[in-house]
């Protein structure tokens, strides 16, 4: 005979080891598996198992846990499962008994308890016993009660849990497609979490990220140079604020120059302790860009328009003033001064409207085959009279040098633009040399001078809006940084391509391509 006392102690310390299962997060199965083989030792039961409805509400059970019932037996158990648990009085006995015959288990007396959780059910546990002439009592009742409501308990536990475990997926799976990139870092400034916006942004792989003090990834640097993160982050400066922002150049780790922006959402404990923190982090070069291209078109358009008026009012006022007398020679100086003024503030007018032309969406090209020798020597011959003295101007082409397809107008713009570039950047003189040959279907072209060279650091810039080279050539000439950028439009809108091949100091020679004439392609 058991000792009562005995037995209760013995239930006391197997409920305790359940619930410490629970808490160390054991799956679910496992607490489960633990639950039955106690409640079928403690009701001296033979064997016993656990079915759980699932999750999505269906009504049906499965058999996530059993004591000493084989696995390949489960399924002659379904019957059973599916008999509700209001019918197992009248009907249970039969059923069981069908199930005995069919698995050869012993299984002659049953009982079974519902799984409730706040009121609704979630499972059944059963107990079997082998025995016919000891019953269950209302103490084995009792008994049962207790583990199943310790198993409640883990099933709600490891609901929680999935669905934590979810919510946690979800959001992972938000901050890794999020276009900005997405960093957390904890309340040691290392970093936790850094999605894959994150990774292109900076250059750096995100297992050599984690862990690494967020300053030294995201290094934004202020217009000094300074690491702002490192010597002036907002975070800590203005440890109250909602959302500091930081903006600044950032160097990539692989060597790109970006520049970013980034908002902190700092995540603060019970005490207002700093935890952590969210950056959202954006590049924002394209717009840092297109701030400064506006305000470069502001200090170009003031100075370069500014300039020719200035000069036509103040001979047109020198002209007409009543205290002088010129004389007709120095009147027709004046006029010419006047007519060139004019004339450069049209070409500045055009070429402003030009490039808003493009930006809008192109241009359209009247087509037509013509030959490029004669629109060559008609630019250098207008570039002449000024140019003639301090220049040799020589023009290569071979005699059979077949038409392209082009806008004459604009293919003529080139010409001139490249031109006049040649003469304004060679101060000292020197041959000018235009050019052109057939090359499969296309003309390739060049304009080459022997003047002051650009550096290979600044040859992909030069053909960029309002772009001019830093040096003493800028500040002697005058120039709205345009002509390169149209005539690279211009022949791109052509289907042609161009570059620049030179060294300081050692003159500059334009390439570009043209479309060869329709006719010439198709003999
Ligand atoms: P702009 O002449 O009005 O400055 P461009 O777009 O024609 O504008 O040229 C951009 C810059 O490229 C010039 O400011 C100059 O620094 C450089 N550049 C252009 N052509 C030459 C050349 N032939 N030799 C040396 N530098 C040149």
């Amino acid at each position: 005979m058991i000792d009562p006392g005995d037995h209760r102690l013995r239930q006391r310390e197997y409920l305790l080891q359940i619930s410490r299962a629970i808490t160390a997060q054991l799956d679910l199965v496992s607490v489960l598996s633990l639950v039955i083989g106690f409640a079928v030792e403690m009701t001296a039961g033979t064997s016993g198992l656990i079915a759980l409805y699932d999750e999505d509400g269906a009504d049906e059970l499965r058999i996530r846990a059993s004591a000493r019932l084989p696995r390949a037996d489960w399924p002659a158990f379904a019957r059973l499962l599916s008999l509700p648990l209001g019918d197992l009085n009248r009907h249970g006995e039969a059923l069981l008994r069908e199930v005995a015959a069919d698995t050869g288990l012993p299984l002659r007396q049953m009982i079974a308890l519902p799984l409730t959780l706040r009121d609704t059910p979630v499972g059944v546990i059963y107990v079997f016993r082998a025995a016919l002439n000891v019953a269950f009592s209302l103490d084995d009742y009792q008994v049962l009660q207790d583990f199943a409501d310790q198993a409640a308990i883990a099933v709600s536990n490891a609901r929680l849990y999935q669905s934590v475990l979810r919510e946690k997926q979800r959001l992972d799976a938000t901050i890794e497609q999020s276009a900005d990139g997405v960093m957390i870092i904890d309340g040691r400034w290392r970093i936790t979490t850094f999605n894959k916006a994150m990774e292109v942004l900076t250059g750096w792989p995100r297992e050599e990220a984690l862990g690494r003090p967020c300053a030294e990834i995201l290094g934004i640097q202020s217009a000094q140079g300074t690491n702002i993160c490192l010597v002036d982050c907002p975070l800590q400066r203005m440890p109250f604020a909602t959302n500091p922002v930081v903006e600044g150049r950032l160097l990539t780790r692989d060597g790109r120059e970006l520049y970013v922006q980034s908002r902190y959402a700092p995540q603060r404990g019970a005490m207002g302790q700093f935890i952590g923190a969210i950056a959202n982090v954006r590049d924002i070069t394209a717009q840092k860009q297109d701030e400064e291209l506006q305000s470069t078109f502001i200090s170009v358009i003031s100075h370069e328009l500014k300039t020719p008026v200035s000069i036509i009012k103040g001979y047109a006022g020198t002209l007409q003033r009543d205290d002088a007398t010129f004389s007709v020679e120095q009147y027709r100086e004046g006029l010419a001064v006047i007519e060139d003024e004019a004339d450069r503030l049209a070409r500045q007018i055009q070429d402003l409207l030009d490039v808003s032309r493009f930006a809008a969406g192109g241009i359209r090209l009247e087509l037509a085959d013509f030959p490029l020798p004669a629109l060559a020597a008609a630019v250098v011959r207008a570039l002449g009279p000024a140019s003639g003295e301090r220049f040799e101007l020589e023009l290569r082409f071979p005699d059979d040098m077949p038409p392209v397809h082009g806008d004459y107008e604009r293919v003529r713009q080139i010409f001139a633009n490249l031109v006049s570039n040649a003469v304004k950047y060679s101060p000292d003189g020197g041959t000018i040399r235009v050019g052109g040959w057939p090359e499969g279907d296309f003309a390739v072209c060049h304009v080459a001078d022997q003047g002051a060279g650009i550096a290979p650091e600044e040859q992909a810039a030069i053909f960029r809006r309002f772009y001019r080279v830093d040096n003493r050539l800028r500040r002697e000439t005058q120039g709205s940084g345009l002509g390169l950028y149209l005539v690279r439009a211009i022949v791109e809108a052509h289907g042609g391509r161009i570059w620049v091949e030179s060294q300081l100091g050692k003159g500059a020679r334009f390439v570009f391509t043209l479309p060869l004439g329709r006719r010439q392609l198709a003999e």
